[in-house]
This record gives C-alpha cells, structure tokens and sequence, in this order.
C-alpha cells in the first residue's frame, strides 16, 4: 500500500553502533589491547518486525548493515512487502559500490524524469545493460518486481556468466518455454532461490523483500556471517524522525482520527492474522505484530487470575461504513460520532485497534472498573498497547473514554508515553485536537 519508492530511513543505531566499532578497532591497532578486550557495543535494537524468530532473520541483518536497504524510521523493516522496480534498481547500485554514473540530460525511459527519485540507480541499471525497460519504452519504476524479472536482474548482474539451463525445468510452473527459463534456473542452480515448497518459483509473483534479502545474501553475503542477536526495540529515541511514519497506514505509529483519515481511505493491512490464545480471538484479525503482543498481555492477565476476550479488531472500509450507518440510524448521526467512526477515520481499519471485554462488560464503562480492564490500564504499554480513548480527552481524540479500546503503537512509545504521562496520540506527536470531521 506504501509506495515502495519511500525514502526509508537509515537507523541511527547502526550508524552508531558502527563508528563505535571503527573506534574501538583503532584503539586496538593503537594500544595492541587484545581484540576480547574491546567494548562488546555491537549490541543494536532489532527489527520490531523481524524478531530472531524469522525465517530470513540473518538474510535480513545482513541486508540491512550492508546499507543495501534499511528499515523504516518506527523500527519496522516490513518483511512481507513488495519491492519495487525502482528501489530494486537502488540495491543493486549500491551493491555495486555506488559506482560514478553518467548521468544523460534525457531520460532512456519515458516514464522516468530526470528529477526522479531514483533516476541514476535506474540509469546505472539501463547503461549495464541490467534492464532494458519495456518494449513500449517505459520502466515502470512504482511497479513490484517479479520474481522471473529478478532473475533476470540478477543473471545481468552477476555479467550474464556462462550457464547450460537444464533440459528439465526444477520448478513445476516454470517450463522450457518460460520467459526467463535460462535466468530462473540459473537462480536455483546458483544457490539463490530453492524456490517454494511445493516445487514451484511463481514467476510473475511480486518479490517481497524478506525474498530479495534471502535472495541478494546468498549470492553476495559474507560465508560466515554471524547476524548479532535479537534484541527487540525497547527505547524510543527522541531524535529520530518519525513524521512520516504518523501518516503511513503500513507504520505502527500511524494516527487516525476525525482529522486524519487513512491514505488511501480503503487501505487494507497487508499481515492480518487472527489472534491465537485469547478468548474469542480466533474470530478476529489484528496485524501479525499486534496480535502476538496481545496473545502475551493475555498470557500475562491470566497469570495474574484474570481474563479478557477479543470483542471487535480489525474491521473493513465496507464493514466501518455499515457500521456507522447502522449506529446513525438507531442514535442519530451526531451522538454516533462520539462513539463510532466514519469509514476511513477508524483505527478498527489500521488493524492496529481492538476491543477488549471482560466478563459481564462488553464494550461499556464497567470495563475500566473492572479488575481486569484496572490491570490493563497499568500493564498494556509493556506489551506495546495504549488506552487510545482516555478519560477527559475528548476534545482532543473526539471520543468519550472508551477503556476497552486499546491501540497497538509498540512497546517503545507505548512505554514513553507512559513514562512522560502523556496519554494521546495528538499530544505526544504535537498533532493537534480532532473533536470533530472538518
Ligand atoms: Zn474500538
């Protein structure tokens, strides 16, 4: 949903990490102290979203510290998204060392300006003879990459080496006649792409980048890369620039409101699950991040005795719109909106939002008394949760205190919010009020 030619942000902590690093390296050559001696500061936050659990975890870390691509400015590197034409075009550039480029006054495809974000990665690609564009002239830069285009990237990339493609095809929706078949089966025979499981290589799939890591460090990452270990982002740093992120559906940190309604207004997460080990969850989608957090804040409640359930998550534009005419029609319009969003404007659609009940309160005040919704109350930012609707802030949110409705915003601002006693979205992020629609 995100246009895939963002500019992603460089994360501060590697780059500190690493200076730290070339530091200590010279106080060795200078000193002759024993390499062991040198201060173990390669520790660097992880990924909210690749945690050392993912399939690609080393694939990823390496992607990432090589500076090829890098993750986003709220500690996401957004495994499961499409890569496209054009930033696919900027890591191989920068894979090749950030070569001196040419850059020509006209444009080789017309739907590349010479004011384009990435038009001279995209010129570099084209005077390699990487990409040829298209037949009826154009690049088609925002598009995904295929994963037979890929291939075929990679195949020119690597200066077209000399290869006899198999008389029978390794994968079972690839043949002979494929476009691509000599490149694609290159890229198996290279050790690059095994493929899926079921024997097939989806061609005219779109490359996701957890794939294009996996894809790039096999052909190009260190043999004995050693990825450091997991450590979850746990500190908000107050000096990274998150803005863009308040605006971006896909970020955790993204605000919805009566003022701000989601871009594009239909946006559909891209990782819904339903959430596993909470009662009346697996009836319910969260994005996958926030539906594992909620499974371990239920776990926790239920050491402690107590026990809530899932009542409303995720919910669609169309689902929102029925919804909200529903409640206008029974409350009239004005008293629905002090309570239910107009489609576009909630936080049900981010994914992000879910309702919780206990025993007895489902979606009303009596949750906030509640033993269960007290234990909430204190414990959701731990795993990474905010009480968006709080008490005395409806001139800010534009809703009444709604304890039941909780947020997913990560662990780091969750926790900071907490700490500075900050208890909106809008006043943490300086956003401004949103009591009603414009
Ligand atoms: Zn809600």
């Amino acid at each position: 949903m995100h246009s895939a030619g963002v500019v992603e942000t460089r994360r501060l902590r590697v780059g500190v990490s690493r200076v730290v690093a070339v530091l200590a390296m010279a106080v060795v050559a200078v000193t002759s102290i024993v390499a062991a001696a040198a201060p173990s500061s390669a520790a660097t936050e992880g990924f909210r979203d690749v945690t050392g659990k993912h399939q690609f975890y080393r694939e990823i870390s390496w992607l990432s510290s090589s500076g090829i691509t890098t993750g986003y400015a709220d500690n996401s590197f957004r495994p499961a998204n499409k890569v496209s034409r054009e930033a696919f075009a900027a890591y191989l550039y920068r894979l090749a060392g950030k070569p001196p480029v040419r850059l020509p006054s006209r444009s080789p495809f017309r739907d590349v300006g010479v004011s384009a974000l990435f038009y001279r990665e995209i010129v570099w690609l084209a005077q390699q003879g990487i990409t040829t564009g298209w037949a009826d002239g154009s690049f088609r830069p925002k598009e995904p990459i295929t994963r037979d285009a890929m291939a075929a990237f990679l195949y020119r990339f690597e200066g077209r080496p000399s290869f006899a493609a198999p008389a029978r095809s390794p994968f079972k929706d690839v043949t002979r006649a494929t476009k691509f078949y000599k490149e694609i089966t290159w890229m198996r025979a290279s050790g690059r792409s095994t493929g899926w499981s079921d024997g097939t290589y989806r061609p005219y799939a779109s490359t996701t980048r957890e794939a294009t890591a996996a894809f790039l460090f096999r052909g190009y990452g260190p043999r004995g890369y050693t990825a450091p270990a997991y450590a979850p982002p746990t500190t908000w740093d107050p000096d990274r620039d998150v803005s863009r992120m308040l605006s971006d559906p896909e970020s955790v940190l993204v605000v919805v409101n009566k003022r701000r309604p989601l871009d594009p207004i239909r946006y559909v997460p891209p990782d819904l699950v339903s959430v596993s080990g909470v009662p009346g969850g697996s009836n319910h989608r969260l994005r996958r991040e926030a539906a594992q957090q909620l499974t371990a804040m239920s776990r926790a409640a239920k050491s402690n005795g107590l026990s809530f359930s899932v009542s409303s998550s995720y919910r669609s534009y169309s689902y929102q719109a029925g919804l909200f005419r529903n409640y206008s029609n029974r409350f009239g319009v004005a008293s629905a909106e002090r309570f239910s969003a107009r489609p576009g404007h909630s936080e049900h659609q981010t994914g992000l939002g879910v309702d919780v009940s206990s025993t007895g309160c489902t979606i009303s005040g009596c949750f906030g008394t509640s033993a269960v919704g007290r234990w909430v109350a204190r414990h959701a930012h731990e795993y990474g949760y905010i009480v968006r609707y709080p008490e005395g802030k409806t001139h800010v949110t534009g809703y009444i205190y709604e304890p039941w409705h909780l947020r997913y915003v990560g662990v780091e601002l969750a926790s900071e919010m907490r700490a500075r006693g900050v208890t909106t979205l809008e006043e943490f992020f300086g956003l401004g009020s949103a009591p009603t629609y414009r």
